[in-house]
């Protein structure tokens, strides 16, 4: 097992759609022992398992409607407090509102803890439209491909199999713009909520996984235990 540098500290991690938020999370998890726990996987494994508060969660996602802050508090809260959150969370998803950003600092401290940091991985909207839009698979062998960054030898057909290559609806361009326009005026609110609490951390994720997540490791003031480092943690 890993030295044990942990200090109770959760963090939040924010980003638009393309700034390579789960892939920087499941790092950072296993880079600081800290639990990465994606709040949609959350509702869904609630609602696949019909708990209390999944059933509760089903009856306003049948009709159509929002999950309200409170069920929505309660799901992250409880799993907060399940063992391997021990040494801290890296939430993702969530919050979505200052309400429910409240309610976090709030149910944490209750619970003996500090959330320590909001890491917001920042990428300019070109790149992002990039990323996103130029997002292309393998019908046969699913292989990602994307015509601005890494794209295939021949327009449209794979490489490793020959197969076709399709964009989903989701991606286009116009989708895309959307989605950004969407996240950004959905999250500045919450943004401003952090940065005047002195909380945010903003991180240019723009370079390769490795540099970006040094980057998201020390904007998070998180010890990595990887790295043998042993100073003082008290
Ligand atoms: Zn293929």
């Amino acid at each position: 097992m890993p030295e044990e540098v942990a200090v109770d500290m959760s963090i939040v991690l924010m980003g638009p759609p393309g700034a390579g938020k789960g892939t920087q999370a499941a790092v950072l998890e296993r880079r600081t022992g800290r639990k990465h726990v994606a709040s949609g996987d959350l509702f869904r494994a609630h609602m696949i398992k019909g708990t209390e508060l999944g059933q509760q969660a089903r009856s306003f996602v049948d009709r159509g409607e929002l999950v309200p802050d409170e069920v929505v508090i309660n799901m992250i809260l409880q799993r907060a407090k399940e063992p391997d959150c021990q040494n801290g969370v890296i939430f993702d998803g969530f919050p979505r509102t200052r309400k429910q950003a409240k309610a976090l600092m709030e149910g944490l401290r209750a619970q003996g803890e500090e959330l320590g940091a909001v890491v917001l991985l920042a990428v300019p909207r070109d790149v992002l439209l990039k990323r996103i839009a130029g997002r292309q698979t393998c019908e046969l062998c699913q292989t990602p491909y994307n015509i601005f960054y890494t794209p295939p030898r021949l327009e449209a057909i794979c490489d490793l199999c020959g197969g076709n290559l399709y964009t989903r609806t989701d991606d286009s361009m116009q989708t895309a713009r959307h989605r950004l326009d969407v996240y950004a005026r959905d999250t500045f609110p919450l943004i401003e909520f952090f940065r005047d609490l002195g909380l945010l951390r903003e991180v240019d994720a723009v370079g390769d996984v490795d540099a970006v997540i040094d980057l998201v490791t020390e904007a998070a003031a998180l010890p990595t235990v990887s790295s043998g480092q042993t100073g003082s943690v008290a």
